[in-house]
């Protein structure tokens, strides 16, 4: 058993979250439109895709939000939005050889539902036109309780949305005042019954601990709570504060915040009881019933990690569609610019809104392949993965690692102790050959 002093120096320190190898820090702007452009007429389209759109704009601002979006009372922005996101699915299909088969369609934000079922009927139909989307792709679509309808919900199923994650967060009233965001659990089991009623079964739901005021007990009673509406799998995350980055976190006060030893405390507690309750873990922060499809893949180690965290979705590629969405093609990684303006501009004129991006070279993804295996099942045998890439590949030093009692080893192959699951990311930073030329500062807090 490793020792909390040791586990709690681990947990402070800055890493990144490793949804994608290079992390975004390194994209660069040498990946811009015309690049990306040729890496879709590139494209080998032998294996399925995914698509990814995302809708950046909410009705008010959560305060510990770290999303790209911002908030909006209008809907003319929205519908002008989605008048150019329907432009930049002609743009790339255009662009691609043929149509690629598309396995995985991911609506997120922001708030996807606050388009409007024109809105959303529109985007699926150009999908559908434009792109070989079969019968059982996986669609899913991030949820805020708070504006959701019955009717909502008969449209999205219609439209062949078959998963939703909900941001139920906490449902501490007091720390939901902290955070700006007031969502009683009969919001979130009203969503759930129209969810369930429309015949959209697969349902998640997104909880947050290391709120301002957030103790371990009130993570538990949201916990209980939230499992008393029977969600198929459970995302917790660690709330990141990063003011530098994100203004409005600035509206949350720094003294109501946890500290690391608080974070560990409610993390473990969290990981503890959503276990007793029958939920599976899956890499270091999702839990899944015994039945869930993850579960099954998990145990064949064949869940992956994108930038939406753990996933089903066995995709080659992904396209990124909206502002500040990203690309992960064969060549490398593309990000669209962020500003709305800037993306509404290149879209319309015809070209990509690429801003930035990576070329991935042989290293890059055998480093990759390691760090998302570490992340996924917390064990790699290195061996095994440079076979793969038929390349070599000298081990990082980890001796304070095994020393301490993080992780085991045995030859090439390396496995989280057994209650260090959440000290992972500190792990895939050893292997991350870019990570000493960026600033940890600019990563969250490891736990
Ligand atoms: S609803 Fe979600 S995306 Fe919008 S501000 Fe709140 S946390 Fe951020």
């Amino acid at each position: 058993m490793t020792h909390s002093s040791t586990l709690l120096a681990y947990a402070g320190r800055n890493t990144p979250r490793y949804t994608s190898y290079p992390t975004a820090p390194h994209f660069h702007e040498g990946v811009n439109a015309e690049v990306y452009a040729s890496w879709l007429r590139k494209q080998d389209l032998d294996t399925p895709a995914s698509l990814y759109l995302h809708i950046p704009y909410c009705r008010e601002m959560c305060w510990y939000c770290g999303c790209s979006t911002r908030a909006t009372r209008r809907n003319e922005p929205i519908a002008a939005y989605v008048r150019t996101l329907l432009t930049e699915i002609d743009l790339v299909a255009d662009l691609l050889p043929r149509p690629p088969r598309v396995t995985h369609i991911h609506f997120g934000g922001g708030t996807p539902t606050i388009l409007n079922e024109d809105q959303f009927a529109a985007v699926m139909a150009r999908l559908r036109e434009r792109f070989s989307v079969p019968e059982t792709t996986e669609m899913a679509i991030e949820i805020d309780p708070r504006l959701f309808t019955r009717s909502l919900a008969e449209h999205l199923s219609a439209g062949g949305i078959n998963r939703a994650s909900i941001g139920v967060q906490t449902l501490d009233p007091g720390v939901q005042a902290k955070i700006n965001r007031i969502q009683p659990l009969s919001v979130v089991a009203r969503t759930v019954d129209h969810l369930r009623a429309a015949g959209i079964a697969n349902i998640s739901f997104d909880l947050l601990y290391g709120l301002p005021g957030q103790t371990r007990d009130s993570c538990l009673e949201t916990l209980e709570a939230a499992l008393s509406l029977a969600p198929d799998r459970l995302s917790v995350f660690g709330y990141a504060h990063v003011p530098h980055m994100k203004r409005h976190q600035k509206l949350i006060a720094t003294g109501d915040l946890p500290g690391p030893e608080e974070r560990v405390s409610q993390a473990m507690a969290i990981a503890a009881a959503a276990q007793d309750n029958g939920y599976r873990p899956i890499g270091i922060d999702h839990y899944v019933r015994a039945s869930d499809e993850m579960a099954a893949l998990a145990r064949h180690g064949k869940v992956r990690r994108n930038f939406q965290g753990y996933t089903t979705d066995q995709a080659g590629f992904l396209f990124g569609l909206g502002a500040s969405a990203i690309s992960k093609l064969e060549a490398g990684y593309a990000q669209n610019t962020p500003d709305v303006k800037a993306w509404t501009k290149a879209v319309e004129a015809g070209i990509p809104a690429t801003a930035r991006g990576i070329e991935l070279t042989r290293e890059d993804r055998l480093r990759g392949e390691i760090i998302e295996r570490l992340m996924c099942e917390l064990e790699v045998d290195i061996d095994a993965v440079a076979a793969r890439f038929s390349a070599p590949f000298e081990l990082p030093d980890l001796t304070d690692l095994e020393a301490d009692g993080i992780i085991l080893r045995d030859g090439a192959r390396i496995t989280l102790a057994n209650d260090c699951r959440m000290l992972a990311r500190i792990v895939a930073a050893r292997f991350d050959a870019r990570l000493p030329h960026s600033t940890a500062g600019r990563h969250s807090i490891s736990v």
